[in-house]
C-alpha cells in the first residue's frame, strides 16, 4: 500500500551512511550468534582515557547540565585555539570557531551556511562517504574527482581542473584520507591553493585523522603551506577519532568569523548547542596530556604491517600503504568476473556480501567511497580478528572461479 505521507525530495536524493549501515548488518549478524570478523567499523577500539571521563563525569555531578552557549563553551574554544597555535602557529580567535555535535555535524553547518542550488563543490575520489550528500542536502552537487591507485592517490591538478566550472564553489580535503589512508603531498595541496585563491574558493579540510600518522616528520597541511589561504579555508577538527570518543559527538570547525557566526545561526535553530557534559570532557581532552594518539598509533602500527603482508601474499591484491588513519583500501577488481556456486561477482557490494555470506568478514564495499575496485578494511580491531580474517579473506578469494 502507497503511505499515506510523502516524503521531502531531498530525502530521496540522499542514503543512509553506508558505512554505518555494514556496521549495523554486522553487529546485528554476531548479536544472533555468528562468527562475525567485523572490520567495518570507523572508529577507535580504544576506551576514551580515563582523565576525560572523569571530566564527563565530574561535569554531570557539579551540575553542568544545561544549554551552554551555542557555539560552546568559551573555555572548550579557547583551548582549541590555543591548540591550533601550539600545533600549528595560527591565531584563531575564539569567536573564529564554533564546536558542533560530532565533526560530521560541523561539516553539515558549513555546507548549510555556504553551499546551495547552483553551486557546484569538488569531493575527491575515494571520499568519506558522507561529503556528496551532506553537499547535496544544503541543495548543491558534489562534483566528483578522481584519485588515482598508481599516483598513492595523492591529487593530480591536470585532472582536477578538468572539473572545474564557473559555478565551482568550494574544495574538500581530506588528509590522511578515509578510506585511504593516504595524505596529499605539498606540491598537491599549493596547486589547489593557487587554483583556491584565484578563484575565490573556499577550502573545507576534514584533519580528523591528523594525530594518527605513520610517516615520519610534520604532515603538510594546506595553511601551512600557504598561509594566505586562511581567509578561505574552513579547518575541521574533533576528539572522536584522536581521543576515541565517537559516542561523546564533539567535533570543531574553525575560519573566517563570517562564515562561523552564519554556521552559528544555523546551530542555534537546529541543535542549540552540543551537550554540555561532552563539551567538559572534550576540554579535558583538548587542553590535557597530547599522548593519547600516539599510544593508539603505536598499537595500529603492527596491525597495519601484519595487514599489508599479508595483502601483499594474496594474488591480484594490490594496496597503497596508508600514511595515517586506521584503513587500508586494497584494490581486489582482478577477481570482479570470477563465481562463487554460479553467483558472479560484478563489483565491490557482490564482493563485500560474498566475504559477509560466506566468510563472516564484515568489509565496506568501495563504491560507498567512490570507488567501485576496492574495499575498506578497518584496523581498529585486534590482531587476532586481524590474522583470522585476513586468513579467510585470502581463502575468500582463492575460491572464487
Ligand atoms: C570520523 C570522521 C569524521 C568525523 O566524525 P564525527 O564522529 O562526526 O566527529 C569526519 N571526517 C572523516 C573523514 C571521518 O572519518
Amino acid at each position: 500500500m502507497e503511505p499515506k505521507i510523502n516524503l521531502a525530495a531531498r530525502v530521496k536524493q540522499i542514503k543512509p551512511s553506508p558505512t554505518l549501515a555494514v556496521n549495523a548488518k554486522a553487529k546485528a549478524l554476531k548479536a544472533a550468534g555468528a562468527d562475525i570478523l567485523n572490520f567495518s567499523v570507523g572508529e577507535p577500539d580504544f576506551d576514551t582515557p580515563d582523565h576525560v571521563r572523569a571530566a564527563g563525569k565530574a561535569a554531570i555531578d557539579d551540575g553542568f547540565t544545561r544549554y551552554t552557549a551555542v557555539p560552546g563553551i568559551p573555555e572548550l574554544r579557547e583551548a582549541i585555539a590555543r591548540r591550533f597555535a601550539e600545533d600549528h602557529g595560527w591565531q584563531y580567535t575564539p569567536e573564529q570557531i564554533q564546536v558542533s555535535c560530532g565533526g560530521k555535524h560541523g561539516l553539515y553547518n558549513m555546507a548549510q551556511a555556504l553551499f546551495g542550488p547552483g553551486d557546484e563543490v569538488l569531493v575527491l575520489a575515494p571520499y568519506w562517504v558522507s561529503y556528496p550528500d551532506i553537499i547535496q542536502l544544503a541543495g548543491a552537487t558534489p562534483v566528483i574527482v578522481p584519485l588515482t591507485e598508481e599516483k598513492d592517490f595523492d591529487l593530480e591538478i591536470e585532472v582536477l581542473v578538468k572539473y572545474v566550472t564557473d559555478k565551482t564553489r568550494g574544495i574538500i580535503i581530506n588528509s590522511p584520507s578515509n578510506p585511504t589512508g593516504s595524505v596529499f603531498s605539498r606540491e598537491a595541496l599549493e596547486a589547489i591553493g593557487k587554483l583556491a585563491l584565484e578563484h575565490n574558493w573556499v577550502i573545507i579540510t576534514d584533519d580528523i585523522y591528523d594525530t594518527i600518522t605513520y610517516n615520519d616528520g610534520k604532515l603538510p597541511h594546506i595553511l601551512d603551506v600557504n598561509p594566505a589561504l586562511i581567509d578561505q579555508t574552513l579547518v575541521l577538527n574533533g576528539v572522536s577519532k584522536s581521543f576515541a570518543m565517537t559516542g561523546w559527538r564533539i567535533g570543531y570547525t574553525a575560519g573566517p568569523q563570517h562564515i562561523i557566526s552564519a554556521m552559528n545561526k544555523i546551530q542555534s535553530q537546529s541543535t542549540s548547542n552540543p551537550s554540555s557534559i561532552a563539551q567538559k570532557a572534550a576540554l579535558a581532552a583538548v587542553s590535557g596530556p597530547q599522548d593519547f594518539p600516539t599510544v593508539m598509533k603505536e598499537a595500529f602500527e603492527p596491525r597495519l604491517d601484519y595487514i599489508l603482508n599479508a595483502l601483499a601474499a594474496i594474488e591480484g591484491v594490490t594496496c597503497v600503504k596508508p600514511s595515517g588513519a586506521f584503513y587500508v583500501f586494497p584494490n581486489i577488481s582482478a577477481y570482479y568476473g570470477r563465481t562463487f556456486n554460479g553467483k558472479k561477482i560484478e563489483g565491490s557490494l557482490d564482493m563485500a556480501d560474498y566475504l559477509l555470506n560466506e566468510y563472516k568478514i564484515a568489509a565496506v564495499p568501495g563504491v560507498a567511497f567512490g570507488a567501485d575496485r576496492f574495499i575498506r578494511f578497518s584496523f581498529a580491531t585486534s590482531m587476532d580478528v586481524i590474522e583470522d580474517g585476513m586468513k579467510r579473506f585470502a581463502e575468500a578469494l582463492g575460491r572464487l572461479e
